[in-house]
């Protein structure tokens, strides 16, 4: 049986990180993926590949419909859905193929089989050939997380769908509903309706993106409306009648929050109500480790478990589902283990949807800063006034700065509008560095640029914004 210092299980963004690092600081490192690539859900089945299709669609969309306001006429636009999906797979093999390399790189032994705990120190390998065992003094579980499933409405991979299938339909369905407006049914959605389905959203809360600011949330829905997708919000599935008792479509039974009831035929429904840890097969019973109430492995500050030299990380542990965050606790964690302080700051973790508009946001909204005692003063800057938007032909969105009304201390920035992903990193840095509204207010913004439109409303906390 080979030791290491550090074995790792699962080789997604959490994981493969944790591994680098652990390398980095001189740990002889283990990394046990069951799949036949590196990179988990995230390159292979997530941010990747959906960002690969919202560009595509929305380049197919652009030339459909908006290169004729810029002069540019295009005789007709055709779409090779082919083409479009082997340029997907392209960028996820090459960037898979890049996490291989950086496992050769950093001497990372990479062990391909399931794995799964004998005790609090070895590693069992299962894969079709065989057996195999590794010893660890520390072992950090990376299994992530698989899509939640609706009891009435299983998957079937062809009809009812998660997000996994609807990245790669072999034709854009006639209609598709979607279950769920989180950051994986709008995406999903957008890419479909850009592509020519029509896009039924259903959501149980009365507003798309729950998570953000009540107001960002409605200008999306506005953005998105004006792109065809449809939305019945205030409203849960209620059940399901299949092709085989309907005879064509799936029909849906809807009920709104008033009790009334109404159906839906669409030819596929993409469930996207979340996702669970994934722990099966991973032997937590075998040292003792219970999951909480939401199927989570419970770890304290240090992301260390109840069992002494056992760690979780990313998917599988508390906070939000996003690839940075588990990169952020891979860091963390091999730093803690190399005796190092190792740290996460769950306030500045920005979380975006990549639709069109974008919508990111860090820290706290106005409703949460007020929950949290909290006095604010807020600052809105509409992208209308800001010059690179109205070039780009797209200046729908604002931005929002909360900031504390005593300190000045921004507690939290709301974006919707174009590349708000790219934009909310100069808010993050910002939280990070305890900055204040007057901090980035008097900060120099190249013009013309997007990023203006943060200067502007932080500007518009103490009510000085020049263009707005
Ligand atoms: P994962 O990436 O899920 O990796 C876990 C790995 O462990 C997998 O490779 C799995 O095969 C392996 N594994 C599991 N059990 C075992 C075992 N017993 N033995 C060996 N290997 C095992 N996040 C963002 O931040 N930005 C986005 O834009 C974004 N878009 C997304 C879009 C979609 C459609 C989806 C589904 C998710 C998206 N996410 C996004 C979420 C992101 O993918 C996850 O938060 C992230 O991948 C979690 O990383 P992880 O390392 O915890 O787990």
């Amino acid at each position: 049986m080979e030791n290491f210092d550090v074995a790792v299980i699962g080789g997604g963004p959490g994981g493969y990180v944790a591994a680098i690092r652990s390398a980095q600081l001189g740990k002889k490192t283990a990394l046990v993926e069951k799949d036949s690539t590196l990179g988990g859900t995230c390159l292979n089945v997530g941010c990747i590949p959906t960002k690969a299709l919202l560009e595509s669609s929305d380049a197919y969309h652009a030339a459909s419909h908006r290169f004729a306001e810029h002069g540019v006429q295009v005789a007709s636009v055709e779409l090779d859905l082919s083409k479009l999906m082997a340029r997907k797979q392209g960028i996820v093999t090459d960037l898979t193929g890049g996490i291989a390399m950086l496992m050769k790189k950093n001497k990372i032994k990479v062990f391909q089989g399931k794995g799964s705990l004998e005790d609090a120190r070895t590693v069992l390998v299962s894969t079709e050939d065989g057996e195999e065992r590794l010893h660890a003094e520390a072992i950090i579980l990376a299994t992530g997380s698989t899509p939640i499933e609706l009891p009435f409405l299983p998957f079937d991979g062809t009809h009812v769908v998660s997000s996994t299938e609807a990245l790669s339909f072999d034709k854009p369905p006639k209609s598709l509903a979607v279950v769920g407006a989180g950051a994986v049914g709008l995406e999903l959605g957008s890419v479909w309706a850009r592509l020519g389905s029509e896009v039924t959203v259903i959501e149980i809360f009365d507003r798309i993106a729950p998570f953000a600011d009540k107001q960002l949330s409605q200008a999306l829905l506005r953005g998105l409306k004006t792109q065809g997708l449809d939305f019945k919000l205030n409203t849960k599935v209620t059940g399901a009648e299949l092709p085989e008792t309907t005879g064509e479509n799936i029909r849906l039974t809807l009920e709104n929050a008033k009790g009334e009831s109404e159906t839906l035929a669409c030819e596929k429904v993409l469930v996207a109500v979340g996702r669970r840890p994934y722990l099966e097969g991973l032997g937590l019973e075998n040292i003792g480790l219970e999951p909480d109430d939401k199927g989570r492995i419970p770890v304290n500050d240090h992301l260390c478990t109840s069992v002494e030299g056992i760690y979780a990380i990313g998917d599988v542990v508390r906070g939000p589902m996003l690839a940075h965050k588990a990169e952020e606790e891979g860091i963390a964690v091999a730093e803690h283990l190399a005796g190092k302080a190792g740290h996460v700051n769950y306030d500045a973790i920005p979380n975006v949807i990549y639709t069109s508009p974008e919508l990111a946001q860090v820290g706290w909204t106005e409703a949460e800063a007020k929950e949290n005692g909290k006095t604010v003063k807020v600052g809105k800057f509409y992208f209308k006034g800001n010059g690179r938007a109205k070039t780009l032909g797209d200046d729908g969105g604002l931005v929002k700065v909360v900031a504390d009304a005593e300190t000045d201390r921004v507690l939290g920035v709301h974006i919707v509008g174009p590349h708000a992903s790219e934009l909310i990193a100069e808010a993050t840095l910002g939280l990070e560095f305890s900055a204040s509204s007057e901090d980035i207010a008097r900060t120099s913004h190249a013009h013309p640029t997007l990023s203006e439109a943060l200067k502007e409303a932080a500007m518009a906390v103490e009510k000085r914004q020049i263009h707005g």
